[in-house]
This record gives C-alpha cells, sequence and structure tokens, in this order.
C-alpha cells in the first residue's frame, strides 16, 4: 500500500479512554523514517499521551500500533521487550527520570546490561565512555551522581541512556523546556546531530513553537485529543489552514518589534475539560469562525491543499473558506 512505502515506521489509529477522561481521541500519525515529527499543543491536549501510547508505555484501549509493518499491539512479552530497544523517550526532566543515588556510569550502564548489549566489566565501561563522549559528556565525570550535573548536563546522561540501546525511532517529550534558554540549543544541536548520524526518527513534543519550527520536518497540531492540523514545518507556518493552528502562530513573540503582528489572535477561554468535551468541533467555543455546523458535526482530518500547492491535513469545516495568517519565511527564521 501507499502507506508502506514511504512509512517504515508508522503508527496507526488508535484510541484511548483513560475512565471518563478521554485523553486521545482517534488520533491517526504516520511517521516517516527518519524524520521529525513534532507534536504540539497546549497543555493537556494528549501530546505526551500519545507518545506513550506509541511506545507501549500505556495501552491503547482501540485502534492498531504499525511499527515495520507489525502490529506492535499484538506483540508477546519477548517481541516488546526487543521493541523496547528500537523506540526510546527522552523526558522533559531529566533529573526526576534519573535515580539520584546511581552514578552516571551506572545509570548509562543499566540499559546496556539490561538488554545484554555489553558483556563483562571491561566492554560495559568502555561502551559508557563511548556514550559519554557521543553526547558530549566528559568520561571523567563517570563516578559523579545526577545532582552534581546541570540541567543541560543531566538531559545528556538522559540521552546516553536512550542512545545506548541503539533505538531507531525516540519520542523526545518537551526535551528542553526544563533548561535555562542559553543551553536549550546546545540540547537541540547534539539531537540534531544524533539523527543525522544514527538515522533516528523522532516524535518531537513540545509546546513552543519558536523550537519546533526550527528542529521539525512535519508538524501535527494537537486540541482535546485530537490532530487538527498536520503539514510540512513551512507549510504549516506560512499557510495555516486550521483556526487554533493560526492562534498558536500569533502568539509566537517576534524578535523585530517592526514586524510585530496587529491581527493577533488571542486565544480566549479556557480549554474544555476533556471529560466533557464539547459537541462538534472541539475548538468551537474558542473559535472566532465557528458556524452552526461547527457545533454539531465533528470536522474529519481530511486533506486541504494550500495556495502553494503543498498539501496538508485540516480538521476544520471552513478550511477552504478561511483566509488566515500564518508566519512567512524570513532569512532569520529560514
Ligand atoms: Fe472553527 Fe468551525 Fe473550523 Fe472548528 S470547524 S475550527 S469551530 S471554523
Ligand atoms: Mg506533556
Amino acid at each position: 500500500t501507499g502507506l508502506k512505502k514511504h512509512f517504515p515506521l508508522t503508527s496507526g489509529v488508535f484510541r484511548r479512554t483513560v475512565g471518563a477522561v478521554r485523553a486521545v481521541e482517534d488520533v491517526t500519525l504516520s511517521i516517516r523514517k527518519g524524520e521529525t515529527l513534532a507534536l504540539v499543543g497546549e497543555s493537556g491536549c494528549g501530546k505526551s499521551t500519545t507518545g506513550r501510547l506509541l511506545l507501549r508505555l500505556i495501552e491503547a484501549s482501540a485502534g492498531e500500533l504499525m511499527f515495520d509493518g507489525q502490529d506492535i499491539r499484538t506483540l508477546d512479552r519477548r517481541a516488546l521487550r526487543t521493541l523496547r530497544r528500537d523506540m526510546q523517550i527522552i523526558f522533559q526532566d531529566p533529573f526526576s527520570s534519573l535515580n539520584p543515588r546511581m552514578r552516571v556510569c551506572e545509570l548509562i550502564a543499566e540499559p546496556l546490561k539490561f538488554h545484554q548489549l555489553a558483556r563483562g566489566r571491561a566492554e560495559v565501561e568502555a561502551e559508557v565512555d563511548h556514550l559519554m563522549n557521543i553526547v558530549g559528556l566528559a568520561p571523567s565525570h563517570r563516578d559523579k551522581f545526577p545532582h552534581q550535573f546541570s540541567g543541560g548536563q543531566r538531559q545528556r546522561i538522559g540521552i546516553a541512556r536512550a542512545l545506548a540501546v541503539r533505538p531507531r525511532f525516540i519520542v523526545c517529550d518537551e526535551p528542553i523546556s526544563a533548561l535555562d534558554v542559553s543551553i536549550q540549543a546546545q540540547v537541540i544541536n547534539l539531537l540534531a546531530q544524533l539523527q543525522q548520524d544514527f538515522g533516528l526518527t523522532y516524535l518531537f513534543i513540545s509546546h513552543d513553537l519558536s523550537v519546533v519550527r526550527y528542529v521539525s520536518d512535519r508538524v501535527a497540531v494537537m486540541y482535546l485529543g485530537r490532530i487538527v492540523e498536520l503539514a510540512d514545518t513551512a507549510a504549516l507556518f506560512e499557510e495555516p489552514r486550521h483556526p487554533y493552528t493560526a492562534a498558536l502562530l500569533s502568539s509566537i513573540p517576534v524578535p523585530d518589534p517592526s514586524l510585530e503582528r496587529k491581527d493577533r489572535v488571542i486565544l480566549t477561554g479556557d480549554v474544555p475539560s476533556p471529560s466533557n468535551p464539547p459537541s462538534g468541533c472541539p475548538f468551537h467555543p474558542r473559535c472566532v469562525h465557528a458556524q452552526a455546523i461547527c457545533r454539531q458535526e465533528v470536522p474529519a482530518l481530511r486533506t486541504v491543499a494550500r495556495g502553494s500547492g503543498r498539501p496538508g491535513q485540516v480538521a476544520c469545516h471552513l478550511a477552504e473558506d478561511l483566509d488566515l495568517q500564518g508566519i512567512p519565511t524570513t532569512e532569520a527564521s529560514a
């Protein structure tokens, strides 16, 4: 099928219901091998849940999850363990995900031993040093504890642990949002370098659109557990087709005040509770373009052409009719 051709790494339709809370509702995502697909949206929209579903860290209540042409929801324990090597996650707060009582060398050795990727002390030590070098940590710091490192260095430890098992797919869940701005670029550049060197595929979860614009090939915008827009990064930023995407874009600060937008769309009202989602389009209570149909029918995610000819998928009844403001690509941001 068309899917198989360019999506060796694919996640299919799945649905998750946690008690009464519908965290993720009918999400279909295909991630292409070697790409960075960003998943953006306000907190609580289901981004992290989606990432964890893909990794089977939590179980989907329906749907299928394809990885390399295999439905990973049906794997037995043993096959799942192998899969765990292929798919890794990097967390927002590296501190909370690192055992404070373990030395760096032990933290990095742990996945190596668990998956039996290095045998014997010398081999493990050599591999730990190698991984520390790869992520830019001096091997001389191998006996230190997590609290003796800065936030950026701790994130490097988390990356080394993920990398230890030679994964192909990594979910980066807000990997830089807990870091100082001065450190963020370093970690982003490291992730980009590793992607190149090891042919990694990333799902990059973030609420920071200026970072997403810089790192991703494609962007999926989530709202209340649904994907409302999905397109190539440049197309999405230049020509948003969903009012929610346009609102998110208009809130990005512009470095040059003369470019300050006069048409800023302010997102008013709170995000509705996922346990009691609005009828019809989930965005309708906050959408300035809402019509009667928006309150009645859930818009399906469908392919919509852009003026530039670059298609994308949009879940909005009025996608073709609205003239939404994007952000033109400038030299500074290109
Ligand atoms: Fe707004 Fe209607 Fe489009 Fe939803 S479907 S985003 S309410 S115009
Ligand atoms: Mg989150």
